[in-house]
């Protein structure tokens, strides 16, 4: 069985110990294994900030770019292998690995493109300079600056490559140097990524490090010129955000975590319209696209009483098609979840949740299966839930199945109705309005747009060029407030700010302006 070894201080290294195994989830046989016993991470921290972090920061954000650009090109040129790999050890079919490998390597190229536009400077203006007094010499003006220690990164199981390289993408562009640590159980892309861009020789020393496996003693040093951004569940994030070591550094924490994302069907939205269609094609996505296990993939689906009969006709109908078994499969349209222990939260959530739902479609017993042996792997079927009262349930607000279901909830068409529902949600990364009626989604945007990070604005006009709300692309924010874990990502040069330090100048205008003269400027955050 192959062991997977962390990348740190500039070289492969086998941890020791007790080891973790990576399973294939078709199978549930093991497939690799991995510890960071014995990994010194103090020095893996020292590598990056003092190997890593100069070597970045004395780049231009052009040069940079050009950095990101030949990530993106050697992470491309092996697309076929990742594939391979996020079929064995994700459970993802080629579309869903797809996702993940092609949303990596995107990600990398736009924040390419960007940093050739900022063009041959090592500091972003904030904003206007402005005078501070009477004399016009004295001057205030805003910069940016690299902050000078390690990005770590932490990432969910979900999706292996996108979640490093999206992340890192904005790091190495602020000119911070990146510790990555993927989730375990689906680590085998991540650590090929890593390899890929090792031999490929394209970034500087010291610019990336792997952990594969547990973070061990990792947190204890951090300090204050440090960042910390965290995918995962809520309760991880909450562990790591109140961890006394950050709290006494200041360690500026970023975190993404769970997510009850929803979808409203607006009452002028009729059955056969072209709003209708892209309504039910994203939800259809959302719930079987990676087995649903994705951050923002749609969980509550808001739809008008007088519209629910057909929504749960064509519902059940076009998910009741999904093919369900070995992702290898051509025939197949959805594959298992990643590990048992995602299986036994899906079956554990939605048994929660029937306590207040009705299933229309699925439940708790393994589907049928193509080619995949049953009893073996971590397969659930897609599961389409109503609750029994809307007024009164709770549970389908706070409890999120991170898995391929979803729950109706009837309204009774307006927006402040569906509003006071999403709401219940307590914080989303994302959510979508299906609506062609300019009134009813402007409404909603004001009542909602305060509890997301992102809002989906679906209409007939967008519908043939939409990639659906669950793609979380470069250029928009990624992250939301409250139970989503009030964090941000991307958004194109916003993203930067994670990384930089907003630094006030006040003093000559004329030295100010020959030192950072008043272009560009970024980020807005
Ligand atoms: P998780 O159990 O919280 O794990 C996430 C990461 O944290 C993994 O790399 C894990 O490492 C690490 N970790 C766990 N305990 C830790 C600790 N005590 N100290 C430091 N690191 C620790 O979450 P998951 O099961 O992988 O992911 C599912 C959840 O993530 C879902 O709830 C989903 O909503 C959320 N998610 C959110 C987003 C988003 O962008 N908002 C995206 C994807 C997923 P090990 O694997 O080694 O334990």
């Amino acid at each position: 069985m192959q062991t997977l070894e962390s990348f740190v201080e500039g070289r492969w290294q086998a941890g020791t110990g007790a080891q973790a195994t990576l399973v294939n989830p078709t199978t549930g046989e093991p497939v690799a294994r991995c510890s960071t016993g014995g990994v010194d991470m103090r020095a893996a921290l020292a590598h990056a900030r003092d190997v890593g972090g100069p070597a970045l920061r004395r780049l231009t954000f052009a040069q940079r770019g050009a950095l990101l650009m030949a990530a993106s090109r050697a992470l491309h040129a092996q697309r076929d292998a990742l594939i391979e790999l996020a079929v064995l050890n994700g459970g993802n079919t080629r579309k869903d690995a797809k996702f993940d490998i092609d949303g990596a390597t995107a990600t990398l190229a736009a924040y390419a493109e960007w940093g050739a536009k900022l063009g041959e400077t090592q500091v972003l203006l904030d904003g206007e300079g402005l005078q501070l007094g009477r004399s016009a010499r004295l001057w205030g003006q805003h910069v940016w600056l690299a902050r000078h220690g390690v990005a770590v990164h932490i990432n969910a199981f979900n999706f292996p490559a996108w979640g490093l390289a999206e992340k890192a993408a904005v790091a190495w562009l602020a000119g911070m140097p990146v510790l990555s640590k993927p989730a375990t159980a689906t680590a085998l892309v991540a650590e090929r990524v890593t390899r890929i861009l090792v031999d490929a020789q394209v970034l500087p020393a010291g610019a990336l490090s792997l952990l594969c496996g547990s973070v061990g003693d990792l947190l204890e040093h951090l300090a204050g010129q440090d960042v910390l951004a965290f995918t995962g569940s809520a309760d991880t994030g909450y562990l790591l955000r109140s961890k006394e070591r950050l709290l006494r550094q200041s360690v500026r924490v970023n975190i993404e975590a769970d997510s009850l994302n929803a979808a409203v069907l607006a009452p002028d939205v009729g059955p056969g319209s072209e709003t209708w269609n892209l309504f039910l094609r994203d939800i259809v996505t959302d719930i079987t696209q990676k087995a649903g296990q994705k951050c923002t993939a749609i969980r509550r689906i808001l739809v008008p009483h007088e519209r629910l009969a057909d929504v749960e006709g064509e519902l059940t109908a076009r998910l009741a098609a999904t093919v369900v078994g070995n992702p290898a499969d051509e025939k197949v349209t959805m594959g298992p979840l990643a590990t048992a222990s995602q299986l036994a939260d899906a079956k554990a959530g939605v048994t929660k949740l029937l306590g207040e739902c009705d299933a229309l479609l699925g439940g708790l017993s393994e589907p049928p299966l193509t080619g995949a042996a049953p009893g073996k792997g971590f397969f659930f079927g897609p599961v389409l839930l109503k609750v029994r009262d809307s007024a009164r349930a709770t549970l389908v607000h706070q409890h999120e199945v991170f898995g391929p279901v979803s729950t109706l909830l009837p309204y009774d068409g307006t927006a402040q109705a569906a509003a006071a529902l999403v709401r219940k949600g307590e914080g989303s990364l994302v959510a979508s309005v299906f609506s062609d009626e300019r009134a009813f989604v402007r409404e909603l945007v004001l009542a909602i747009g305060p509890w997301h990070g992102r809002l989906y604005l679906g209409s007939e006009a967008m519908a043939p060029y939409s990639p659906g709300p669950g793609t979380a692309l470069p250029a928009t924010l990624h992250g939301g407030p409250g139970r989503a874990g009030g964090g941000e990502e991307l958004g194109q040069l916003r993203g930067l700010a994670l990384y930089q330090q907003r630094v006030a100048l006040e003093g000559d205008r004329a030295v100010i302006d020959r030192m950072f003269p008043p272009t560009p400027r970024a980020p807005s955050a």
